[in-house]
């Protein structure tokens, strides 16, 4: 521990100065530590794997900004282009070269995506990409699977995952049943399910949305056929197949969990990574569909800031750097490795845990496993998590601070950060036991 008390001081009367003018003190729910119980640091900055708080210390940071730095903290090819940009201005609401870069590095990249819009936010993106998808089937209704977070526009609020099953809300209020009357819930990993479904009322359904890897319930991956099953079932029905690649994207391969799984959607969403830790989302797909957009189709779409030039900037700098080194087969090692580390050290003390890592997410239940639903997260020991998370966090190693959320790793995770960590599970373990 290395603050003075002072310091401490410090970050104890910003939390309660945030609580008073902010509601919760935070502004997005799973930030609160609420279902890991503590009280949250406040950050002064981020520096390669770390993050460092207001009362100097040093954590080696396995959340970064919830999926979207994986160059990690204050990346020199992610600040050298935001400051080129800077001095040139923050904002011109009119067309710039950067944005027509980043939308062909998408096309170049994401095999389902062959024009691409940019919006401001991944909730932005799947509630238009939702819109879309209705207008150009005239359909309305869309089948979700439980734990699946899209967002937080009114349709995709029925078992949202990460914050919304943390807080226990089935739903939220303020959502009208109208809203959510045409939104449809079956298990992730249940083909059968949506096989039977789509049997009987395929014809009305608009589209699947789906997180090919679910990441807002912990870590949960397709089983083989599942993604490939809800490609023939749309195909089938006269569907579209939107993969929710808002977490996956740049995250489990460089062309996304559609690349590594070889299954193409019709629209993709896209979101975190691509803005290199500023605020991007966007939404893309197949030409046919995506010229239903406004102004080149009647859909409409807009946004004041969409393609603001500092994000385009950092957005394209990140991707590029991505490119070029394409990280991610030595990042999964790396994750294996940790993973592994952490499954030894909790069964050496006894705790019936499991995980998984692909690309550059990872996570663990405190489940025996296998965990393939949400229901199967729902099952592990939330509470026990919690506690583990705080010994961690004590020990200087922040996980994401819920049960139900992905952890990550960037480039900048190394020997050190790996040893750090699997020493303080080591002794979190004992305690936790
Ligand atoms: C984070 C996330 C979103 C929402 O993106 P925001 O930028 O937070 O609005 C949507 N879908 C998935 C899969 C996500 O992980």
């Amino acid at each position: 521990m290395r603050g003075t008390s002072a310091d401490r001081d410090i970050g104890r009367s910003l939390w309660e100065r945030a609580q008073a003018v902010i509601p919760g003190g935070v502004n997005s729910p799973v930030r609160s530590f609420r279902s890991v119980g503590g009280t949250p640091f406040f950050v002064e900055r981020g520096e390669g794997a770390y993050l460092v708080d207001t009362e100097g210390h040093r954590y080696v940071d396995f959340v970064l900004s919830w999926g979207p730095l994986v160059l990690g903290h204050s990346h020199p090819a992610v600040i050298d282009a935001l400051e080129a940009q800077l001095s040139r201005g923050t904002s011109y609401g009119a067309p710039t070269t950067a944005e027509v870069e980043l939308a062909e590095r998408l096309v170049r990249l994401v095999a389902g995506v062959e024009m691409v819009r940019l919006v401001n936010s991944g909730t932005e993106a799947t509630m238009s990409a939702l819109r879309v998808a209705r207008a150009f089937t005239g359909r309305s209704r869309f089948l979700k699977f439980a734990g699946c977070y899209h967002g937080h526009a009114d349709s995709f609020l029925v078992s949202a995952g990460s914050g919304v099953a943390t807080l226990g809300l089935p739903n939220s209020p303020g959502v009208p049943h109208e809203v959510v009357r045409d939104t449809a819930l079956l298990s992730f990993n249940d083909l059968d399910a949506s096989r039977d479904l789509f049997a009987r009322q395929g014809d009305e359904f608009a589209a699947i949305f789906v997180e090919p890897v679910m990441g807002n319930a912990g870590l949960i991956l397709p089983e083989p056929g599942f993604l490939d099953g809800l490609r023939e079932i749309t195909e089938r029905h006269g569907a579209l197949l939107v993969f929710d690649e808002v977490m996956t994207g740049f995250r489990v391969d460089l062309g996304g969990a559609q690349g590594r799984y070889g299954v193409i959607p019709d629209l993709t969403v896209m979101g975190k990574v691509i803005g290199g830790g500023l605020p991007v989302g966007a939404f893309g797909g197949r030409k046919e569909i995506m010229e239903c957009v406004a102004p080149a189709g009647p859909v409409y779409q807009a946004g004041t800031l969409s393609g603001n030039p500092l994000a385009t900037a950092a957005g394209n700098a990140q991707l590029a750097w991505l490119e070029e080194y394409d990280p991610f087969e030595r990042l999964e090692k790396y994750g294996s490795r940790l993973v592994n580390g952490l499954l030894d050290v909790l069964s050496a003390s006894g705790i019936p845990a499991c995980g998984r890592v692909v690309g550059s997410m990872w996570g663990i239940f405190f489940h025996p496993g296998p965990v393939q639903s949400l229901e199967d997260a729902e099952n592990s020991d939330t509470s026990r998590f919690g506690l583990f998370h705080r010994e961690m966090l004590k020990r200087g190693v922040f996980l994401a601070p819920s049960a139900f959320e992905a952890s990550f790793l960037s480039i900048r995770h190394g020997e050190r950060e790996l040893e750090l960590t699997l020493k303080a599970a080591r002794e979190a373990a004992k305690i936790i036991q």
